[in-house]
């Protein structure tokens, strides 16, 4: 059996209730066979003893003391009790804030086993928060090395040690190895179930290294056999070589006022080479915001539309999917193409949809434009063959796949302006081929980008007015839609007020953010690029794609609080048309190394490239749990910038067993086939990993 497999709810552990269980599932743990993949975030030693002489305030005492005495400090209801205990090296104090009925449990003479970190103060060695249990009877929490983990709602590190001590004893231990055993001595791992036990019960401090590292390494593998199986299988669904007609694409290209830039003319060989090609396409599309993606994706469209086929493409967001819907009816129209375009969008009404999709099915409609939300399972396409995937990385696994079941053996184009690292790009999309749009389009002048402290925004303020006099447009982008009230952070809302009424009363403020209406985001959006609106007041939601060439100004307030990815995407927002550009970033008196980094980064370059590769420098080793990685693909264990080297060698060693056996049907290698195929059974990639959209707000 495979972790993966272990599909019964956390309720059926011992101590899980209704309450626990909502808690879990805020950590994504519903099923035992997640519970037993939730990692410790570091371990307490409370198996090697360090008496009170050793203490340090990064070395936490565990020791085995005797009570001496009883003091008390302060008066009234503040009084407070102070056990003092002895241990063969000398005195530590208890200090029992809100505990004073620890009196009668620690009673003069008792002696204990205690653990808990004890600082030099006011002349005493003491301790606030500390563990201790009675030395008479049989250890429970000491003498041994405890988990912990990040925690959810009102879990403790206990409720976790408990569930997850009971799933490892009752499951885990079933958990076969699929790896063969040649590998797993090769690379130093554990048998599955030995590094699930080493992850949650440790015997000793090295075990939880050795386990995590298994554990990494089984994830990273099973996502590169995937991988290589993927692309195996797409070599084998070949198809006759074709040639396309050009007709169509020749007639927009014509008629468009500027001309290809050479990068993109040499993607649109790439793509067309392969649309061509007896294999299906699977190409990675990379180029900066503003590099001019979007043409080359229509161009390439209109070849498939022409030779008798329909086309998908599918944006992250509504907004962008009518953006492109809109951009693209215009083109055609102005270039006089019989080509028909339908938005399928989320917030279309009952009654319109139906004939949509009716259309969508009889294969009238030749280019859908939509998001996911709308590709659900009763969109039916006549004959899609070309699916194209803008923004990539805002889609789940599960989204894009859901997408390209709709079609046999489709052409796919993934689009990004979240460059991948070289690293990554090699590893984890590594069945795929990379186009790159380095060049931007001639007369665009670089952005210039401003640091402002927060206090000194007059300044800003002032040079945008000058902007807005001059007739441009800016967009003023906040972390928060509202006051939320627990932190001192200017908010999307408030700060439209202020705009509004104080700052720009001579100018129009529009406000955008997830909250609001999709009818009236739209119906803002639409304003400001008619330019009806001077200032657009907005959260990240206008990170992605949106397209008003007249703003010149983007001013982030918290940019500190800002991810580079998120910092580079919005300045992209701006410099889209022939005017000067401007970014003013916006930072908090109190920033994080990481965040002077990130600010340092911007300031010094407008390559997308090379932001990316600082961004992975900068998150680096510390980005733990991964819920950063959210750009590329979330994974559950590991972690790519600090598991790079393991990632190269699951990599290796998956794709010499691909050599050898490419669809796993040789015998020793029919557990790793089911793994992947229960997996699959699932709806997960590989067993281990998963990957979910990352709402822009
Ligand atoms: P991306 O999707 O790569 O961020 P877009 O495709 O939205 O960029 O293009 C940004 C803008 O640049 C659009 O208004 C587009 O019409 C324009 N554009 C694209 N290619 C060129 C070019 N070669 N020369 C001038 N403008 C271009
Ligand atoms: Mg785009």
């Amino acid at each position: 059996m495979h972790v993966a497999e272990i599909t019964q709810p956390v309720t059926d552990l011992p101590g899980v209730g209704p309450t626990r269980s909502e808690d879990l599932s805020r950590l994504g743990i519903t099923t035992i066979g997640d519970l037993l993949l939730h990692v410790p975030r570091e371990y307490e030693d409370r198996a090697t003893p360090v008496p009170f002489a050793g203490a340090e305030p990064s070395r936490a005492v565990n020791t085995v003391a005797q009570v001496v005495a009883h003091s008390y400090v302060g008066g009234g209801q503040k009084r407070t009790l102070k056990v003092h205990v002895r241990d063969e090296t000398g005195i530590g104090v208890l200090v029992c804030f809100g505990r004073n009925f620890l009196a009668r449990s620690l009673p003069e003479g008792k002696t204990i086993r205690i653990y808990g970190v004890f600082t030099h103060r006011y002349g005493d060695l003491q301790a606030t928060a500390f563990e201790f249990e009675d030395a008479a009877a049989a250890p429970r929490k000491f003498g041994m090395i405890l988990p912990v983990y990040p925690l959810a709602g009102s879990l403790s590190q206990s409720d976790l040690r408990k569930a997850t001590a009971a799933a490892v004893r009752r499951y885990g231990r079933n958990v076969t190895q699929e790896l063969p055993n040649s590998l797993v001595e090769r690379r130093g791992l554990l048998p599955t179930a030995r590094a699930l036990e080493a992850i949650h019960l440790p015997a000793s401090l090295d075990e939880p290294a050795k386990g995590l590292k298994t554990l990494v390494y089984l994830e990273l593998f099973f996502l590169q056999l995937a991988i290589g199986i993927r692309s195996a299988e797409r070599q084998r669904s070949s198809r006759p070589p074709r040639s396309l007609p050009r007709g169509f694409a020749d007639r927009l290209a014509g008629n468009l006022t500027f001309a290809l830039t050479a990068d993109q003319q040499t993607v649109m060989r790439e793509i067309v080479t392969d649309l061509e090609a007896g294999i299906p396409m699977a190409r990675l599309l990379q180029g900066d915001v503003g590099s001019g993606k979007t043409i080359v994706a229509l161009l390439s469209a209109l070849m498939v539309v022409e030779a008798g086929h329909q086309v998908a493409l599918m944006a992250p967001t509504e907004l962008l999917a009518r953006q492109h819907a809109d951009a693209t009816a215009r083109l055609f129209a102005a270039a006089a193409l019989d080509v028909s375009v339908a938005l399928l969008s989320g917030t279309i009404s009952t009654s319109s949809r139906k004939p949509l999709i009716t259309a969508i099915a009889s294969g009238s409609v030749d280019l859908v434009i939509g998001t996911h939300a709308v590709f659900t399972p009763d969109v039916a396409f006549r004959n899609l063959a070309y699916v194209i995937i803008d923004e990539q990385h805002r889609f789940g696994v599960l989204q894009r796949a859901a997408l390209l079941q709709k079609a046999r053996r489709p052409d796919v184009l993934f689009m990004t302006a979240t460059p991948i690292p070289r690293t990554l790009a090699l590893t984890v999309f590594g069945d795929m081929k990379v186009s790159s749009i380095r060049e931007m389009p001639a007369g665009r002048r670089p952005i210039e980008t401003h640091l402002a402290r927060h206090g000194n925004e007059a300044k800003v303020y002032e040079f945008v007015r000058r902007e807005l006099a001059a007739g441009r447009q800016a967009y003023f982008v906040y972390p928060r839609i509202d006051d939320t009230g627990a932190l001192a952070l200017r908010d999307a809302e408030s700060m439209w007020q202020t705009l509004q009424d104080q700052v720009y009363p001579e100018f129009s403020v529009g406000l955008v953010h997830s909250r609001i209406a999709d009818e009236q985001k739209r119906e803002t959006m639409e304003q400001f690029r008619r330019g009806e609106l001077d200032v657009l007041v907005a959260t990240s939601v206008v990170e992605v794609g949106v397209d008003v060439p007249n703003a010149t100004c983007m001013v982030v307030e918290h940019a500190e609080r800002f991810g580079l990815a998120a910092l580079h995407q919005l300045r992209g927002r701006v410099g889209r048309g022939v005017h000067q550009s401007y970014c003013f970033l916006v930072y908090a008196e109190e920033l994080t190394d990481a965040a002077k980094e990130r600010l340092k980064v911007m300031h010094a370059t407008t390559d997308g490239f090379e932001i990316a590769e600082e961004d992975l420098r900068i998150r680096g080793p510390g980005d733990i749990a991964g819920t950063q990685q959210a750009g590329y693909l979330r994974l559950r264990i590991a972690v790519l910038a600090r598991d790079m080297g393991t990632m190269n060698e699951a990599r290796t060693d998956a794709f010499d067993i691909l050599e050898v056996d490419p669809f796993l049907t040789g015998p020793a290698h029919v557990p790793l086939a089911k793994s992947l195929d229960a997996a699959r059974a699932m709806n997960r990639h590989t067993p281990f990993s998963y990957s979910e959209t990352e709402e822009s707000t």
